[in-house]
């Protein structure tokens, strides 16, 4: 639920990137404490340089989690304000500068779908099932993880998730990304005729009962329309030209080029394996693009490029500007409480219990 939503007038729109840095600088310092700025490793360079703390989801949650801030201001998508709604006091707020800023991802399951699979999942005879949301997801399904006993998981801790849900329940139904959720069980050593995809245009998903019955692990199919862009044969091709290249890939990629690649994992992952590794090093990164370009930036000494002919990025992610951040906090500094995000009270309590599940993993 947003309330009081409002975008800025055209003439912001004309200011130069200077003038806009002055006045974003003034009102920063005019909100001092009070402000707590959170921005994801795939903003632009322009807007994260405002960040007071920058990370992937599960490093923005925890810092949501541990900020006295009163207001927050998200340079992110909406399931990322909404999780750091969830997570902190009533007294504090949570703002996104464009609330229209969602995630394809995050679209592909709604709580009526996932509900109806569940019942059906159910019928089927499976009872000790633990459910697994994606924190890419609505409070709406996290708050359905935390009353049926489930958790969130970020791609930081998706292993430590699947690892606590199977050592309680037989099974793991795991929304919305069946990217993520089939890269990692495969690594842990689940095989992957243990694992169906439910697709919600088809009866029972697509599968037959026992093949439901006979499954560890039911994935929606869900998917990030940026990562899907990357792609196994791009990599074939790449390693007959240039033998010594490293791919490293997101999660959320597809499985056969999971298969193809030398290191996976969530962007504080990526980011951490390429600033460790030696100068002169080559790597060829499958995620967006806004982050692939900070590290060629940053670490001139290697060689850094993305695994793909051209630059996959978050149309999403890209709807926050340096224009809407300065309207926003211009906004606040008058006391305007503009482009709230407010997690509806029922799913509130729900949803916490699962992101605490999550922030209690040991990873
Ligand atoms: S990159 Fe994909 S998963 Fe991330 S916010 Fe954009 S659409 Fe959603």
């Amino acid at each position: 639920m947003n309330i009081n939503i409002s975008f800025p007038p055209d003439a912001m729109r004309n200011l130069s990137l200077e003038e806009l840095d002055a006045r974003i600088s003034v009102a920063k310092s005019r909100l001092g404490d009070k402000l707590l700025i959170l921005g994801h490793h795939y903003q632009s360079d322009e807007v994260i340089r405002y960040a007071d703390h920058r990370g992937d989801s599960f490093g923005l949650a925890k810092a949501a989690a541990q900020t006295d801030a009163e207001y927050i201001v998200f340079c992110g998508v909406h399931f990322m304000a909404e999780t750091a709604d969830i997570l902190t006091s009533p007294d504090q707020k949570v703002f996104i500068p464009d609330v229209t800023a969602g995630c394809s991802l995050a679209d592909c399951a709604e709580i009526d779908q996932v509900e109806d699979a569940w019942k059906i999942i159910h019928a089927l005879g499976a009872c000790r099932i633990t459910p697994i949301t994606y924190v890419n997801s609505g409070a709406d399904l996290k708050a359905f993880c935390g009353r049926n006993g489930g958790l969130v998981c970020t791609s930081s801790n998706a292993k430590a998730a699947i690892e606590w849900a199977l050592e309680r329940s037989e099974k793991l139904f795991f929304f919305p990304d069946q990217h993520l959720g089939r890269n990692t069980a495969f690594k842990m050593g689940i095989p992957l005729d243990e694992m169906v995809v439910w697709d919600l245009e088809k009866p029972l998903g697509g599968n037959t009962p026992e093949d439901i019955q006979k499954a560890k692990i039911i994935l929606w199919d869900g998917y990030c329309c940026v990562h899907q862009e990357f792609n196994a044969a791009y990599v074939k091709n790449l390693r007959k030209k240039d033998s010594s290249i490293n791919v490293i890939i997101h999660p959320e990629c597809n499985f056969e080029l999971a298969q193809t690649a030398d290191y996976m994992g969530s962007t504080a992952y990526i980011i951490r394996v390429i600033e460790e590794s030696s100068a002169g090093t080559r790597w060829a990164v499958a995620t967006e693009k806004n982050l692939v370009n900070r590290l060629k930036n940053q670490y001139s000494d290697k060689h850094i490029e993305i695994l793909q002919s051209f630059e996959p990025f978050c149309e999403t992610m890209a709807k926050i500007t340096t224009v809407n951040l300065c309207y926003q906090l211009e906004q606040l500094v008058q006391g305007n409480l503009i482009n709230q995000v407010v997690v509806e009270e029922k799913y509130c309590k729900e949803a916490l219990k699962a992101v605490n599940r999550m922030l209690g993993l040991k990873i």
